[in-house]
């Protein structure tokens, strides 16, 4: 079977369906092409036959006898010993990452909360993000009362595009939140460039993208601040649990002190802050985590680069734009941008429903921007928002929270395979996404059949 080329199968199979081939000496023939050329939907053979893919999160001994340890140490939050499970993972991910230093949170979302709050951003204040997000990114500036503005983004990055960026800035804007979506680095260049001319502050939403590296950094070191995810679907997982690194001393602390309840590290109480420390079994598991973090890092990007180039000759799908400068991501998700003009303009769902038949299940991901979520309509509500911006800036605000790239793209056009797991595989498991994908490309006419 393997012999026989994928043009080969094609016409023979066309031959079949055309009945041509007399019936009664092509059992095997047969077989061979209906998998080939009948979609599985259509009562084809499914691409994929292994249904197991290499599972996420993963516990090894080394995750299990460090719970245990601490268990048994009795040391169970970071205040308890300097050489507890989180002080220690603070010291050796800001290795890892070459920053200088590191303050472990309790989430992403806390970690973002912690950095608006530490850069004394307020009612009042604005704060430019992307629209295609996790609610974590926009909810520590809901919760410092500030004002989330949402820029669209670009149709093949997935990312916050610049040019809107700048177009959103006002007097009272404090910070960019870029987000890197899927692990890749956004366009960190421009965004960069537009911080430093309007002298703004960037706290980098890298929840999504452990290790991953731009013209020689990882990302997270770049912007003023960087903030990390190790919720359970994350690279670097601990059920929940979160990081900010950064380089600046002075922010640092006020980071660690906003996020001890406003407490600083010699114990005086100086701030406002929620309470945001990460307990130590879940320092525990982020340490036994660290050790095998390169080289599955290594592994998803191979696997993604694999992918990247065989997807090539299928114009259809188009994996993930990424920008001058990116030297490699974290594959959190790996993305392809779905063009219907190329499957017989069947839509996405016909697409999906099928491929999962073939054994691939792609999902579209975020179902609406954050601009499209009732949050806007309640904070515009909100005592605090009226008195803190005047009634025409509020008028624009809803307005101009406009995003329609980011509509197309969750509605019509996101594939996406979550990684963590999955892009640890064999290149036999890469193989089969595209042999699936390219199967439905070429047997596209196949597709206007299918029921949803
Ligand atoms: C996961 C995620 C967050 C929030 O992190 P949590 O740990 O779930 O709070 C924020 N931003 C992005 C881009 C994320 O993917």
């Amino acid at each position: 079977m393997k012999k026989i080329s994928r043009r080969q199968f094609m016409t023979t199979a066309s031959a079949v369906t055309l009945g041509v081939v007399a019936t009664n000496n092509v059992s095997a023939f047969e077989k061979i092409s209906s998998s080939a050329n009948t979609l599985a939907i259509a009562g084809g053979t499914p691409v994929r036959q292994n249904k197991t893919w290499p599972k996420w999160p993963q516990a090894d001994e080394k995750v299990i006898e460090s719970v245990t340890k601490t268990t048994r140490s009795g040391i169970w939050c970071r205040i308890d010993s300097p050489n507890g499970t989180v002080p220690t993972f603070e010291k050796e991910y800001a290795s890892l990452m070459g920053a200088k230093y590191c303050v472990a949170t309790g989430s992403g979302t806390q970690s973002l909360h912690t950095c608006v709050e530490a850069l004394g951003i307020g009612p009042g204040d604005e704060v430019i993000t992307s629209p295609y997000t996790d609610m974590g990114t926009i909810s520590g500036i809901l919760s410092a009362r500030a004002l989330p503005v949402l820029a669209d983004i670009d149709r093949e990055s997935f990312q916050l595009d610049p040019k809107i960026v700048e177009r959103l800035i006002t007097p009272n804007t404090k910070a960019i939140i870029p987000v890197h979506i899927m692990g890749q680095p956004c366009d960190l260049d421009s965004i960069m460039a537009i911080a430093k001319k309007h002298n703004l502050y960037v706290i980098e939403d890298a929840c999504q993208a452990h290790l991953a590296q731009f013209r020689g950094k990882r990302l997270g070191t770049i912007g003023d601040v960087g903030c990390f995810s190790h919720q359970s679907s994350k690279t670097i997982p601990c059920g929940e649990g979160g990081s900010i690194i950064g380089d600046n001393e002075e922010l640092m602390d006020q980071c660690y002190t906003v996020m001890n309840h406003g407490t600083n590290k010699k114990g005086r109480s100086i701030t406002i802050g929620p309470k945001y420390r990460m307990n130590e079994f879940e320092g525990a598991v982020l340490l036994a985590q660290l050790p095998k973090a390169i080289e599955r890092w290594k592994r998803r990007n191979e696997n993604a680069a694999y992918l990247t180039a065989k997807l090539k000759s299928c114009p259809g799908v188009v994996p993930q734009k990424l920008y001058d400068g990116t030297e490699s991501g974290s594959f959190y998700l790996y993305t392809m941008g779905y063009r219907k003009e190329h499957f017989n303009n069947v839509d996405r769902a016909v697409f999906l429903k099928a491929l999962a038949a073939e054994g691939i299940n792609l999902s579209p991901y975020i179902a609406n921007g954050l601009h499209r979520e009732s949050w806007v309509d309640h904070i515009l509500g909100l005592r605090v928002y009226q008195a803190m911006y005047s009634p025409a800036r509020l008028k624009q605000y809803k307005e101009e929270l406009q995003c329609p790239v980011c509509d197309k793209v969750c509605n019509e056009e996101m594939l996406m395979l979550w990684a963590s797991g999955p892009l640890l595989g064999t290149k036999k498991d890469m193989d089969d996404i595209v042999d699936a994908i390219m199967k439905l490309y070429e047997n596209k006419d196949q597709l206007s059949k299918v029921q949803l």
